[in-house]
């Protein structure tokens, strides 16, 4: 491992939310927002928010709805630098409504905003000449210049003793596409810190098995493998084993953004040479103050508000 920022790359966009349960949006209701948001956004925010070096490579429109995304960047310790401000183009939007049964609809507007323009600009060549750590965020992936920078800085940043870490983040149809599929391997084949959840493990691996596709992973050559698991906490695999942490009992509010701050907490820990066991409790405990509050940002966490999240909250059984 090296010195040096964390940095990600991909969408900043802002959330408006549904304040009402229901089916999508094909009638007038009542909405809150903006918030910031946007999967490598708040990944990032919560590496900041840590106190650990931490940039993203981005772009945003001349607008509120970019402004209000720099400033809590800015606020939270990021160097938003390879945020290329887009004249004539909109800061990138996901509209969310929570249906009863807890899934979600959405209506995004990511490729034909500042968020679908991410180029290879000097500033963003500059952020990653200094990167100790690239976080890939597998919904960037498909911007062509997201993974046009993605792959030509992996092997420069091994080169000097860097990491990488990659959240597939994924919805299945990204893999149908031959493209797609390509880019995530490419990525994986790179990757350090693998960080899936649910059933993106056996996506992955081809595998069905949980342990069969744990293995499969590490012997392709994954260092080491956190599987999330919602409200159950998480696991960690590497070598030299397995290791379980039960996640934390709260209510959930608002899901969103869960899985990305846990990524960047594991991650800031781990750094910090933290054991295994302490990154997965500091990881659960930042996932578990995400959901209990409106907006995917709004619930990242310093290490404070962690340890006295992690003092007064019960876990649930392992
Ligand atoms: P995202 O929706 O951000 O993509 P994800 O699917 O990547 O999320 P999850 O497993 O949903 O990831 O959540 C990440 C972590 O956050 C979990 O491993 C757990 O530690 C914590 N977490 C998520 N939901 C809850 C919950 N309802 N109660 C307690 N902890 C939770
Ligand atoms: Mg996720």
């Amino acid at each position: 491992m090296i010195e040096g920022k964390i940095v990600t790359i991909g969408e900043i966009l802002v959330e408006i939310m549904a304040t009402t349960l229901g089916h999508g949006f094909l009638e007038a209701q009542t909405l809150i927002g903006p918030f910031p948001s946007g999967a490598p956004a708040i990944f990032i925010d919560q590496v900041g928010k840590l106190g650990h070096p931490a940039a993203i490579v981005s772009a945003v429109g001349d607008d509120d709805f970019g402004t209000v995304n720099l400033e809590r960047l800015k606020q939270d310790g990021v160097d938003v630098s390879a945020v290329a401000i887009h004249p004539g183009a909109a800061t990138g939007s996901a509209f969310v409504r929570y249906r009863p049964d807890g899934g979600r609809d959405f209506v995004f507007n990511m490729r034909d905003s500042a968020a679908g323009r991410i180029a290879a600009t000097p500033e963003a060549g500059a952020v990653l000449a200094e990167a100790g750590h690239l976080h890939v965020m597998g919904s960037g992936l498909p911007v062509p210049a997201v993974f046009g920078m993605v792959s030509a800085s992996i092997p420069a940043i091994k080169a000097r003793g860097g990491t990488v870490s990659f959240d597939p983040n994924i919805r299945v149809e990204m893999l149908r596409d031959p493209a797609g599929k390509a880019a995530f391997q490419t990525v994986l084949a790179a990757t350090d810190l693998f960080l899936p959840s649910g059933e993106e493990l056996s996506l992955f691996s081809g595998e069905a098995d949980e342990g069969r596709a744990i293995a499969a992973l590490l012997d392709a050559g994954v260092k080491e493998i956190v599987l999330k698991r919602g409200k159950a906490g998480a696991s960690h695999f590497d070598r030299d084993g397995r290791t379980d942490v039960p996640g934390f009992i709260v209510e959930e509010i608002d899901p969103t953004g869960a899985g990305d701050s846990f990524g960047a907490t594991f991650l800031v820990a781990r750094r910090l040479g933290k054991s295994v066991e302490d990154c997965l409790r500091y990881a659960n405990a930042a996932g578990a103050r995400t959901v209990t509050v409106k907006g995917p940002m709004e619930g990242t966490s310093s290490f404070a508000e962690l340890d006295a999240f992690i003092a007064a909250t019960p876990v649930g059984a392992a």
